[in-house]
């Protein structure tokens, strides 16, 4: 046996033969060179069973998941505020004007009133007519497309409107509690 040969055996030290046990016992005897391998190797396996002793202690577990699960509600937390602020940010877009006008009109004198209610009327103006737009693209849409796909984009835009007023309701209080804290 070289030394080569005694050093893989004594790294698998614990799933030797009666007769490599034996040839690797006659090669230390007359081998300092491996006699100090694997007393180096026995130093090694004291170390890490040490380590394996320092396992963490109990709850340290429990007390990461905690955090990590505080951290991951944080997260999804950040997200839906964002979200709501979003949509809250396109709704008011669409009445942001409107309000204004009727600010308009409750503070200024009569000519500007007169020119606010113009406005208004001309914003009403643009909205029917958009909508006169949509009607007119969805009608000739209604032609080519079928019922059905009509039918499920209805309801999926439902669905979208029931799950922004759940959310609302859902988030809206804990993100006043939030506020307040
Ligand atoms: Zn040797």
């Amino acid at each position: 046996m070289d030394h080569r040969q005694a050093e893989a055996l004594i790294l698998e030290e614990a799933e030797l033969q009666p007769s490599q046990q034996g040839a690797l016992s006659e090669h230390l005897a007359n081998c300092a060179a491996c006699r100090q391998f694997a007393a180096g190797w026995q130093e090694v396996e004291r170390l890490l069973g040490r380590l394996t002793l320092d396992a963490p202690r109990p709850g340290f577990t429990a007390r990461w998941r905690a955090r990590m699960e505080a951290q991951r509600r944080a997260a999804q937390q950040r997200q839906l505020s964002l979200l709501i602020a979003l949509l809250s940010l396109g709704t008011s877009m669409l009445f942001v004007p409107l309000l204004l006008q009727f600010f308009v009109i409750l503070l200024a004198g009569n000519d500007l009133a007169v020119d606010a209610l113009k406005g208004a009327l001309e914003w009403f103006g643009w909205i029917s007519f958009l909508l006169q737009v949509i009607l007119q693209a969805s009608e000739s849409l209604a032609r080519a497309v079928p019922v059905a796909w009509w039918v499920a984009l209805v309801s999926g835009l439902g669905a979208l409107g029931g799950l922004w007023l759940w959310l609302l309701g859902r988030w809206a209080p804990s993100l006043q509690r939030e506020g307040m804290a």
